[in-house]
């Protein structure tokens, strides 16, 4: 049953109310992806990574002040030590009515482990990160993962019952001949599918976001050749544009931050493992709330730092790839601030 009680809503200043939190629970990962991580990272000294029960704080402050979705994200969330027992702890808001979702972001190679345990905790579907359909191909995209632990963690998901989305970074020379075979796999599959624009984030190493830069215009034409693609009214409030795919039924989201400028319905916030706040993926201000959070017991405290950075949330992003600027536009990797 739902809590009654009043909430002042997280409203930033351009009208927009915050009801969704997403939240890196580790910046670290069993994978690679060429576009999200150099080789050789250095991840987080656990010193500085908030605790489990600290995650749990924070994230119910959030849904104390009205947050009505939680996502975890990473790094890889399913890597997180003992991250089933945060996920639980967090399933009361769902049980209490103060949460309408708590869902994930993972690369699915966990999920043959977790799948069950996600159901019973109240997870209800997933999104799943997945350039390719080719074993050899993925292995390189993610410079060591087997495709075949991914493929056993999706039918493990499927099997529990959870509900599938897979996301897919549409990367110019990689996967950009994959877009026809996705659609189909998703089809057979029964679930949904989004295709993202690559954005800079984070120093990658070698290559170039230019090279793997495509705007998704030239990925829906392509698209277009072989697919009917029918417009649909349907929206997360987030950055998604949607289709049906006549033929078979896929829903289909195009995420184009670079083309497309999202953030006039943007009612979402980040947090990182360390308590960081970023009011926005595209730009770099931020509200450190493991501070508030180390420093009191007190949940008005943090209740007022929360209310503080919502205060500066910005009106948009800056993503530019340019070709004379090589540096990423954000510094941050993406498994800092979670997709
Ligand atoms: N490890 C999990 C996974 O891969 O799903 C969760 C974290 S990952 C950072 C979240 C999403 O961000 C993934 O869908 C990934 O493809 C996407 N991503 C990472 N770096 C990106 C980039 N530079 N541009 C666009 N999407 C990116
Ligand atoms: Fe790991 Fe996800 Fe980044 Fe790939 S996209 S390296 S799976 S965090």
């Amino acid at each position: 049953m739902r809590n009654i009680r009043s909430v002042t809503p997280l409203i930033d200043p351009f009208g927009r109310k915050v009801s969704y939190l997403r939240v890196s629970v580790t910046d670290r990962c069993d994978l690679r992806c060429v576009y999200c991580m150099a080789e050789d990272m250095t991840f987080l000294p656990k010193a500085q990574v908030l605790t489990l029960e600290e995650l749990d704080r924070l994230c119910s402050a959030f849904v104390a002040l009205g947050t009505r979705k939680l996502r975890l994200t990473g790094g890889e969330p399913l890597v997180r030590r003992n991250v089933m027992w945060l996920i639980e702890r967090l399933s009361r808001h769902l049980d209490s009515g103060d949460l309408d979702e708590l869902t994930l972001t993972t690369n699915a190679t966990q999920l043959g482990r977790h799948a069950k345990d996600l159901v019973a905790a109240g997870v209800r579907r997933v999104n799943v990160s997945l350039d390719t359909l080719q074993p050899d191909k993925f292995t390189r995209i993610t410079r060591w993962g087997d495709l075949r632990k991914v493929k056993a963690g999706l039918a493990a998901a499927q099997a529990a019952g959870l509900s599938i989305k897979i996301n897919m970074v549409a990367l110019r020379g990689v996967n950009d001949d994959e877009f026809d075979d996705m659609i189909a796999w998703c089809g057979d599959l029964g679930q949904n599918l989004t295709i993202i624009e690559v954005m800079p984030m984070g120093d990658i190493g070698g290559e170039t976001r230019v090279d793997q830069y495509m705007p998704l215009s030239m990925v829906r034409a392509q698209i277009a050749r072989h697919w009917e693609l029918e417009d649909i009214d349907y929206s997360t409030g987030g950055p998604a544009r949607y289709v049906r795919v006549r033929e078979n039924g896929v829903r289909l989201g195009f995420i184009t931050p670079m083309t497309h400028n999202f953030c006039e319905s943007c009612n979402r916030v980040r947090l990182t493992c360390t308590g960081t706040l970023y009011m926005c993926l595209g730009q770099d201000d931020a509200a450190d709330l493991r501070q508030a959070l180390r420093t009191t017991e007190s949940d008005e405290v943090l209740h007022d730092a929360i209310r503080e950075a919502i205060t500066r949330k910005p009106k948009g992003h800056d993503f530019v790839i340019d070709r004379r600027r090589q540096q990423p536009a954000v510094g941050r990797h993406m498994s800092v601030t979670g997709g």
